[in-house]
Parts: structure tokens; sequence; C-alpha cells
């Protein structure tokens, strides 16, 4: 375990650039998506892609994106 730990954080911090920083943040050993509060298993690039297609996910991705736009509120 302790041999693969610095090979899964650099597989980590490629996730991130991937998917982007501002969204996900490296939780110890798994990634954390900052705007659903949820830890994604980072091992297997599926459970990534397959996450961010979720609606629970896209309904914060939304919510900032109007945060972004919308400065009226
Ligand atoms: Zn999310």
């Amino acid at each position: 375990m302790p041999k693969d730990k610095q090979s899964l954080s650099r597989h980590l911090k490629l996730l991130i650039s991937e998917f982007g920083k501002d969204v996900f943040s490296i939780d110890n050993v798994a990634l954390f998506c900052k705007l659903s509060k949820v830890k994604v298993d980072p091992v297997r690039r599926s459970n990534i892609t397959q996450y961010i297609k979720t609606e629970k996910h896209h309904r914060f991705i939304e919510r900032k994106l109007n945060q972004k736009t919308a400065n009226n509120y």
C-alpha cells in the first residue's frame, strides 16, 4: 500500500486537472467533489465519469453556474 501512495497522488492530480480543480479536490486517497460534498472512489476512472453524470452532481453544477451569471439575486 505505501508503495502505491505516490502514484495514487499523481493519479489524483491528473484526474483533478482533467475534471476541474474548481469541482474536485483531493481528500487523502479519494476525490472529493466540492460542489455536492461527495467523495468519489478515484481508483477507477469510470467511477468518476459515472459520478459526474449523476443528476445530483448536475444540480450542483447548474447552481454554481447560476451563481456566476446571475448577479441580481
Ligand atoms: Zn458533485
